[in-house]
């Protein structure tokens, strides 16, 4: 039974698929006009694994995340080179897509962009305009606050003070100063005919319209940083509580977000680290163990000891991992050990590690059950006796607590040569002749054999 937080009603609730065996999800996007920092690859580096983690169970995953195409700052960073928006956009969805694949994220069932579903857009839009949900009123399309059921119930706010909070601008042509616009009627930048005029659509309305056509009127999961829980998540209900009657998913899922040494991360303060370089710095199997390494409902404090612990952690299970798969080709010539579990001890383990990720998926819990798996290779490694069979379960669980967790990583065997160089290092070692000895050891580490 897999439990978790629903953001919707601030409580832990037991998992239930609205299809058996299927998970459907969504995740809001970037907006493609920068590259990715390590606050926006929090979210996807943590679904990644929430997908991987009920693939693992025999789901049938569809995970879905957009690109946000349209944008005043995408227009303006255009304007800004003098090239068109489609040159910005395009250039940072390649960027961002090849992040995701260097995060070593799985691929993701479909990426819309808002450009691709213009058509859709326009008829969600005119349907809430027909069923009161929505008017035009000035240039402008706004979706009416007073008619969503339970306007605010995400982020837990009352519409009576959202009318009376100042952080909302007064605009003359809305009914209620917290209405949102749906659709902007503008030239300026790309923009597309619709039955109020050209221009285009606002940023709430487009989540819901692709989750509707990619996913169904109801999905499983929508998740995304705790930061969009209003008003984007907010608004994104109110629209569908009009026109599907229900709050887009069974449940909501918010992450925490991510500090740089205690400070708030902010393009304007300039202290962002960015996704691509440290992925390419540290590898992907570091960069997630550092998001990983605390549950993602709280907030995250990237700092240097971080990023140190992270990067040595990921060294001692790439070296476990490799020494013993090596020892096991040494001397049982043993290739491939995918097995099933059947060792007690080892589904002991095994249970742990999906409780652990049933848990509101406790990532950081499971790291720890990684560890005692680690401890027992490293065991093992030393033992005199082991026993093949025990040794090829202990490396399976192993790859798949691995593969969930997204740190996996392709097992490199040794070469028949550098096998042969290996044998005969142990050979000279039992007979003492510790000249040849030195000599192979030198070979081994010049050819940094890993074993
Ligand atoms: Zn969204």
């Amino acid at each position: 039974m897999i439990k978790l937080y629903n953001s919707l009603i601030n409580k832990i609730e037991e998992f239930k698929p609205l299809k058996e065996n299927e998970l459907t999800m969504y995740v809001c996007g970037s907006t493609v006009y920068n590259d990715m920092h390590i606050g926006n690859s929090r979210p996807i580096v943590f679904f990644d694994c929430v997908a991987r983690f009920f693939k693992y169970l025999g789901y049938n995953v569809k995970f879905v995340s957009n690109f946000t195409d349209i944008d005043d700052k995408i227009i303006k960073k255009a304007q800004s080179e003098g090239v068109n928006e489609s040159t910005i956009s395009e250039r940072y969805i390649a960027s961002i897509l090849e992040t995701y694949k260097l995060l070593n994220c799985l691929p993701h069932y479909k990426n819309p962009k808002v450009t691709e579903n213009m058509d859709n857009i326009i008829s969600f839009i005119d349907e809430l305009v027909k069923k009161d949900g929505a008017y035009v009123s000035g240039d402008d399309v706004y979706f009416d606050i007073s008619k969503a059921e339970n306007y605010g119930i995400l982020s837990c706010q009352r519409v009576e003070d959202l009318i009376s909070g100042a952080r909302i601008e007064e605009n003359q042509n809305k009914k209620n100063p917290a209405d949102f616009t749906l659709w902007k009627k503008t030239i300026v930048g790309k923009n597309w005919d619709s039955p109020w005029g050209k221009g285009r659509p606002g940023w709430h309305t487009e989540c819901v319209v692709m989750i509707n056509n990619i996913l169904g009127p109801k999905i499983d999961i929508h998740g995304g940083g705790l930061d969009l829980k209003f008003p984007h998540h907010d608004n994104e209900i109110a629209q569908s509580t009009v026109i599907n009657h229900n709050y887009i998913a069974s449940y909501w899922m918010h992450n925490g977000r991510v500090d740089l040494n205690g400070e708030k991360m902010s393009k304007s303060l300039g202290n962002v680290i960015d996704a691509k370089g440290l992925v390419k710095e540290i590898g992907y199997g570091a960069y997630r163990l550092i998001l990983l390494m605390v549950p993602y409902r709280q907030p995250l404090n990237f700092r240097q000891e971080l990023l140190d612990q992270a990067k040595s952690d990921y060294e001692k299970i790439k070296k476990a991992k490799l020494t013993f798969a090596h020892k096991m080709q040494i001397d049982y010539g043993i290739k491939d050990y995918q097995i099933k579990i059947q060792n007690n001890e080892l589904l002991n383990l095994k249970d742990e590690f999906i409780k652990e990720m049933s848990n509101d998926f406790n990532t950081a819990n499971a790291i720890t059950v990684i560890y005692k798996v680690l401890k027992l290779i490293n065991t093992s490694y030393r033992s005199k006796e082991l026993d093949p069979e025990y040794a090829k379960e202990l490396l399976s669980l192993f790859d798949e607590m691995l593969w969930v967790l997204g740190i996996d990583f392709e097992n490199t065997l040794l070469s028949e040569e550098e096998v042969d160089i290996v044998n005969k290092w142990n050979e000279a070692r039992r007979n003492k002749d510790f000249e040849s000895a030195d000599k192979y050891r030198a070979i081994i580490n010049e050819k940094n054999i890993i074993i």
